[in-house]
């Protein structure tokens, strides 16, 4: 199956990407790369709401895949909405075969204690999978220094998502510290989710996310004693782009 954008185009992007402003990924996202059905994806998080905020003033009303597991905060669902709101871009609720509900009853009580990685599975990466299946290009708001799982993150990746359909992935902010977003998000005037005020550093569902400790990797809040970093949601299928 011939990929979406060749390995040269790949390698001469992500070095050019390199000195970019996040905002002109996005707009290389939204305009640049001739790919029809571009989609963001974010958790509203500090750092998707930065390139939530861009890519609205780039293309108004920009799509947005939302993961709704069904476990996430109040305050995260609230955030969401004002955010919404605020940037009018169009977010699609994206869910699973289960609601909490009918996956206890299904897997038992507390999947996520007993089995993280299947319930990941059944809440984030299936639903996923599926919202992707229908785009040639996502963009998530991936930082290197978030995690090492993400250390090496190429701006623009192609790669694919099962056999015979390939997708591009772009990750705007994969240069960026907290610091930058977090100044990015001052000068717009825009919200953070309140729990960053407690002592968050990187909010998921509520039953696998808590503060972070002093010395702690941001991520190191999320599945806390357990060696699992992710989702799994990034890396369906994917073969990053050496760039
Ligand atoms: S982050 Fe936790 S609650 Fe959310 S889908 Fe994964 S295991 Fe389940």
């Amino acid at each position: 199956m011939k990929p979406l954008l060749s390995e040269e185009l790949l390698r001469e992007l992500n070095a050019g990407f390199e000195t970019e402003h996040p905002r002109e990924i996005v707009r290389w996202a939204l305009e640049g790369s001739g790919l029809e059905r571009v989609s963001l994806a974010s958790a509203f998080q500090a750092e998707g709401t930065a390139v939530m905020h861009m890519a609205s003033q780039i293309r108004p009303g920009v799509g947005v895949l939302f993961l709704d597991t069904g476990f996430h905060f109040e305050e995260t669902l609230a955030h969401k909405e004002r955010i919404a709101e605020l940037l009018g871009v169009s977010v699609a609720d994206v869910r699973g075969e289960h609601t909490p509900a009918s996956q206890a009853a299904a897997f038992g009580e507390r999947l996520y204690e007993s089995d993280p990685e299947k319930c990941c599975d059944v809440n984030k990466v299936k639903p996923m999978l599926e919202a992707l299946r229908a785009l040639d290009c996502w963009v998530t708001a991936y930082r290197r220094d978030s995690s090492p799982t993400r250390a090496n993150a190429a701006f623009v990746s192609c790669y694919e998502l099962e056999p015979g359909k390939s997708i591009v992935k772009v990750n705007p902010m994969a240069a960026w510290r907290r610091e930058d977003t977090l100044r990015y998000l001052e000068e717009h005037g825009l919200p953070l989710n309140p729990l960053y005020e407690i002592g968050y550093a990187s909010i998921g569902c509520a039953p696998c996310s808590r503060v972070r400790f002093h010395g702690e990797n941001e991520r190191e809040g999320r599945w806390a004693g357990l060696s699992k970093w992710e989702c799994g949601i990034q890396q369906i299928g994917e073969r990053e782009a050496k760039a």
